[in-house]
């Protein structure tokens, strides 16, 4: 059976047509030479795309690469990381990984990052900015107080899924030394097989994440990898056609859950959250599995009932739609 994959928020639409032409079988012929290890090309349409110097960009192989050279290259045992009890699931297993020191901070009752409450920590903090798993997104203003509350530590705003609606923390590298903004072409720029993420930051910090990624991994990111992020970089136009059918399925996903009675957290992700007091989260799991629709069943403590359903296609929504109501009846 041909599952309809609504579990780990990829894109349901192709690459833009301007990564399927430059991916020549000229490029293909060129695999037995090693790709640039500066991505040159790659980083300089990143860096155009934010209106940034090419200085102040660093990719790697997805950005959980990225993330990993920055809980390696900046924390440690004392200098730890600080996160949200709810948010992607990789922070600890990274620091648990390169033996860092860190902790979590609940989100409030509502789901939300209290940014009052990271006030008097002095060890670098990472935010996903809308939150991996709720959805829930931070305006600008809130993020900016998050960084100048302590120009000591480092905070790293880990924006997977800031095309869906929200705003880049981007602009504010240059007047804030101590953030990082991390992105990923693997959700709205429909590259998650690609692995293609990076950073944007001041000089010196993109500096030090390079240096991780020399000592590692010079080669990191692939020629064809290289020219399929170029490419998606420079189509803001397809960017925008995708991001806005994803929204609008979002809203229409979200709008039937709740006429069907679940809460729907407010998303600007590709992604919902969303709970029923009719049924466990597990059995619906279960059940839309059985008719061969995935979505994901997190089973944490604070959101055990809940079950995140990636935003498809319009039809592929619908179809979900229907099951629920089939599953309720
Ligand atoms: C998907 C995701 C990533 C990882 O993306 P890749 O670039 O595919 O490694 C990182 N952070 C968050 C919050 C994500 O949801």
């Amino acid at each position: 059976m041909a599952y309809i994959k609504l579990n780990t928020n990829e894109s349901p639409f192709p690459p833009c047509p301007g990564v399927i032409s430059a991916i020549s079988s000229e490029e293909v012929l060129k695999l037995n030479l090693y790709s640039d290890p500066t991505a040159s090309s790659l980083v300089e349409a990143i860096a155009d795309h934010y209106g940034v110097g090419k200085e102040n960009v660093a990719v790697g192989n997805g950005s959980d690469e990225i993330l990993a050279f920055i809980f390696n290259a900046f924390c440690d045992k004392k200098n730890g990381m600080v996160f949200p009890d709810i948010t992607y699931g990789f922070y600890p297993v990274f620091a648990n990984m390169f033996g860092v020191k860190y902790s979590v901070i609940p989100l409030d009752a509502d789901f939300k990052i209290k940014v009052a409450d990271y006030e008097n920590i002095t060890d670098n903090v990472i935010i996903a900015n809308p939150n991996a798993q709720t959805g829930i997104y931070l305006e600008k203003e809130e993020i900016e107080r998050l960084v100048s509350q302590n120009s000591e530590r480092l905070v790293i705003i880990d924006e997977a899924y800031i095309d869906f609606g929200g705003e880049s923390a981007v602009g504010l590298i240059n007047k804030y030394d101590n953030l990082i903004v991390v992105q990923t072409f693997s959700k709205s720029r429909n590259l998650a097989g690609a692995r293609v993420g990076f950073a944007i930051a001041n000089a010196e910090l993109i500096s030090d994440i390079n240096t991780m990624k020399f000592s590692f991994n010079p080669y990191n990111l692939g020629r064809l990898s290289i020219i399929a992020g170029r490419e998606a970089m420079l189509d803001r136009e397809y960017l925008k056609n995708c991001t806005s059918k994803i929204i609008e399925n979002r809203e229409y996903t979200a709008s039937e859950l709740s006429d069907s009675g679940f809460s729907v957290l407010r998303s600007k992700s590709n992604f919902l959250l969303a709970e029923s007091d009719k049924i466990p989260g597990k059995e619906l799991y279960l059940k839309l599995k059985e008719r061969g629709i995935l979505v994901r069943y997190l089973g944490d403590k604070r959101i055990e009932n809940y079950i995140r359903i990636t935003i498809g296609s319009r039809e592929q929504m619908e179809k979900f739609i229907l099951a629920v109501k089939e599953i309720l009846r």
